[in-house]
């Protein structure tokens, strides 16, 4: 694979001028860091680094950003946050640098399927919110609540198996592998979601 062989033979510096300035960035927004127990940090941390093993697996680790990043997050990252784009700012913020204004935002609860049509922006989010209680519902909605605030553009759409959420695992790093199976393998959505059962 091209992403595996450009990392053998280039340092990560030279690979991130190589990379096409318009290819997507994979944002996991941890704005609702602080609603979660110290278990579910860990979580949202673990399955931060797993991301990070999806993204090197699919595409270049650079491609993975993660936003509102604070020191207790980075004591509980264990894996290279130098590999990946690690921002402390907002998602806005970030995306306003990138010269981004249009987004899709991963949300269970929108009233909108994922299709190929969603392939053309330049960043796709996630929430970094795990809800081992269930107290978080609708929290992603409200990601895309702040970014609209902040002047973006939020296409917020769902995964599905069969017209239904249910049957769709919602961990982070499960979400994105999905995502990619879309969008990097060709890969129907149905198809995409048993890689991960
Ligand atoms: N309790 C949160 C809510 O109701 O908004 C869901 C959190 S889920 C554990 C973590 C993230 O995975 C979500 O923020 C979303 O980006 C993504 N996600 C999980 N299931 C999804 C689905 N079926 N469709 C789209 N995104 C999903």
């Amino acid at each position: 694979c091209i992403a595996k062989k450009f990392k053998v033979i280039i340092s990560p510096e030279e690979l991130r001028d190589k990379l096409p300035k318009d290819y997507p960035y994979f944002i996991i927004d941890l704005m609702h860091w602080e609603k979660h127990t110290e278990k579910e940090k860990n979580k949202v941390a673990l399955q931060a680094a797993q991301s990070y093993g999806v993204l090197r697996d699919y595409l270049w680790s650079e491609l993975l950003a993660l936003t509102w990043v604070n020191e207790e997050f980075k004591k509980k990252a264990h894996f290279p946050l130098e590999k990946i784009t690690a921002y402390e700012g907002s998602t806005g913020e970030f995306l306003k640098e990138k010269g981004i204004d249009e987004v899709v935002l991963l949300d269970p609860r929108a009233e909108e399927v994922l299709s190929e049509r969603d392939f053309d922006v330049r960043a796709f989010i996630i929430g970094g919110i795990v809800d081992t209680g269930g107290t978080k519902k609708g929290t992603t909605a409200k990601i895309g609540e702040a970014l609209e605030s902040e002047g973006i553009k939020v296409r917020r759409r769902k995964i599905t198996l069969r017209g239904d959420i249910i049957g769709v695992p919602d961990r982070i790093n499960h979400i994105l592998k999905i995502l990619f199976e879309m969008l990097v393998e060709g890969k129907s959505m149905e198809e995409a979601i048993l890689t991960v059962q």
